[in-house]
């Protein structure tokens, strides 16, 4: 059957996905977990709070006490101990009686109220309210966040900070979360120095490399360095071997186009790897194979740093989500407008380098310096990606975009 070329990039994720599976689980402690996703259903072993419990400092008393109360004519009631949080209650409340009572302190049998301790009279061993209370006002019931037996966190939930505290809170010291899928990186290239190695007339450093590891694990995966393989089929196709063995992806950098040295298609062939497609219908970063073995990726990308780059982000950042159980493959997509204009030749789908801010109640871009494939230095403040559709002409200043959010950083 003929290898599809050309096709449109969320065909070739599909492609992938139709062989994926997503990785078995494994136990870690709730210190390690932050970041990952969990893998099973987590279900409260006891109410959440555990105890009907106070919410500020103050007296626990029984609202009907305090029914008539004014500050004319106080309800004046006889304070039986002081409970501190971490401490149970020794008596219970009986009309008449109330009981000092600390933030987070056991509220004692009988009360349903209680009074900050800024809004009372006192009086020897006496506490006078001085207007009615609704029953259960500053109570935080036994099971108000989450019942026993109730289902506190679900599979495929990310490990927030609030996720987290929520773990603790239910007692889970090692939930099971998604393996994180290991991604093999092959450097290929006869022109590529190692970063520690003098530069020679026609080399270049292997920027693409770094640039790939960062990138993987943000993404959620563990980056391994395979090397760096010469423009050379026998040597790529056993650095490809020793790569599937250790990893549940790979990804090549270089040598993914159809001149006479890129070899990564072929290889991926010989090896014995399915080709899923060549070229995707996107600037930069058309150059890209992909190919599956053994239920494995194997994503051969541009040597062109700005075009590997965005090829990763869109393809192969995705893949590494769904292998880890992420139920949130893509970053947020908004909508904004351009503030500069682009004078976008080709008709083709472009994707464009971007700083995206909000201003104005607004979200707002400016290009990320120049946008040729080969440029890095853009990926160095760029926030954001721009999706130009196909068929579009030049862009003028103001013209509505589609702004795909990569993070924080960036500025004006
Ligand atoms: P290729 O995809 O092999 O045609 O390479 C395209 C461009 O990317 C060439 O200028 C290469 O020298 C450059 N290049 C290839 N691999 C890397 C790398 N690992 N780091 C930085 N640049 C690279
Ligand atoms: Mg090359």
């Amino acid at each position: 059957m003929a290898i599809p070329v050309w096709i449109p990039l969320e065909t070739a994720r599909q492609l992938f996905f139709d062989f994926l599976e997503v990785m078995p689980s494994e136990p870690v402690s709730l210190e390690q977990a932050g970041g990952r996703v969990l893998a099973e259903d987590i279900y409260a072993e006891d109410d959440l709070p555990p105890f009907n419990r106070s919410l500020l400092d103050g007296y626990a008393f029984w609202a009907e006490d305090a029914r008539r109360a004014t500050g004319e004519c106080p309800r004046w009631l006889r304070i039986l101990e002081e409970v501190p949080a971490g401490q149970w209650p020794k008596y219970p409340l009986l009309s008449g009686t109330a009981t000092k009572i600390l933030t987070g302190a056991p509220i004692p049998e009988g009360a349903n109220a209680v009074v900050r301790f800024e809004d009372v009279l006192l009086e020897g061993d006496k506490v006078g309210i001085n207007e009615p209370f609704l029953p259960e006002s500053n109570i935080s019931r036994a099971g108000e966040e989450i019942k026993k037996g109730e289902c506190g966190l679900h599979k495929g939930t990310v490990i927030t900070p609030g996720a987290a505290g929520m773990l603790a809170s239910l007692g889970c010291i090692k939930p099971r979360v998604f393996r994180q899928p290991r991604v093999s990186i092959i450097s290929t290239g006869d022109e590529l120095v190692e970063i520690y190695q003098p530069l020679t007339p026609g080399k270049i450093r292997n920027s693409n490399l770094y640039f790939l590891m960062e990138a993987v694990r943000e993404g959620g995966g563990v980056p391994l360095n395979l090397g760096t393989a010469p423009d050379e089929p026998e040597m790529l196709g056993e650095k490809l071997e020793l790569a599937l063995e250790q990893a549940d992806l790979v990804i090549t950098t270089g040598g993914a186009s159809d001149g006479d040295y890129d070899i990564v298609k072929d290889t991926f062939q010989k090896i014995g790897a399915k080709i899923l497609f060549w070229k995707i219908a996107i600037r930069p970063g058309t150059a890209a194979v992909g190919a599956v073995r053994d239920k494995k990726v194997l994503l051969g990308l541009s040597g062109n740093p700005g075009a590997a780059s965005i090829t990763f982000e869109l393809l192969a950042r995705p893949l590494i989500r769904y292998l880890g159980g992420w139920e949130q493959l893509y970053r947020p997509t908004v909508e904004g407008i351009i503030i500069e204009p682009f004078s976008k030749k080709s008709p083709r789908r472009r994707i464009l380098r971007a700083i995206a801010f909000w201003k104005d109640n607004l979200w707002q871009v400016k290009l990320a310096g120049k946008q040729n494939p080969g440029i890095l230095r853009s990926l160095i403040t760029c926030n954001a990606l721009l999706d130009i559709p196909a068929g579009t002409g030049p862009l003028e200043r103001g013209s509505r975009v589609k702004i795909i959010i990569l993070g924080e950083w960036g500025g004006q």
